[in-house]
């Protein structure tokens, strides 16, 4: 199963992944984690990115598409992925059908998971006490939403001509939302 997880910060990308690791034995593969422990970390890659991400911005399609492509080769990969966090633009996506290609993999799915704005800046300000993430904070938050709405939101249009996307609601409760999902791809 090669999924894409597709929607906005807050809207449950992370936490549906988790479930769905499990269901399937596949691996999710964050960019934005990738990105954190670069950075927790301190390595060349960390040190590029972390002014970038602190402020809610796109770290560069270039380096994000270079830590998919390699990360598509490891062999946990191999029965399947869930994507979380990526593409987040129309050149990632563009870059990872090419990859997925010279890979000789295809996507199963494109679920996009829709929530209201208000609720989306509600999730994240309680995840925030928990994450510590420096970049869930409101004035971080408010351009995460921004940048998501202006180069990532295409990606559904994008999908949607490919026959790929599926779209949940993702307002109701986890179990429901993951029940959904499910249904979704395996209907
Ligand atoms: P996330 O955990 O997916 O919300 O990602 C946190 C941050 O990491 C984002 O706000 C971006 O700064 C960076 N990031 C994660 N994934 C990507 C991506 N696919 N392209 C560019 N930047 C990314």
């Amino acid at each position: 199963m090669r999924l894409i997880l597709l929607g906005p910060p807050g809207a449950g990308k992370g936490t549906q992944a988790k479930v769905l690791i499990d269901a399937y034995g596949i691996p999710q593969l964050s960019t934005g984690d990738i990105l954190r422990s670069a950075i927790a970390q301190k390595t060349q890659l960390g040190l590029e990115a972390k002014a970038i991400v602190d402020r809610g911005d796109l770290v560069s399609d270039t380096i994000v598409n270079g830590i998919v492509s390699e990360r598509l080769d490891a062999a946990d990969c191999k029965p399947g992925f869930i994507l979380d966090g990526f593409p987040r633009t129309i050149p990632q996506a563009e870059a990872l059908d090419l990859m997925l290609a010279q890979k000789s993999m295809a996507l199963d799915a494109v679920v996009e998971l829709s929530v209201d704005p208000d609720e989306l800046v509600r999730r994240i300000s309680m995840r925030s006490k928990e994450s510590g993430r420096l970049d869930d904070n409101e004035d971080v938050v408010r351009k995460r939403l921004e940048v998501y709405v202006a180069q990532t939101s295409p990606l559904v249009d994008y999908y949607r001509g490919t026959g790929l996307l599926k779209t949940v609601d993702g307002m109701e409760p986890v179990n429901v939302v993951t029940a959904a999902i499910k249904r979704a791809i395996e209907g």
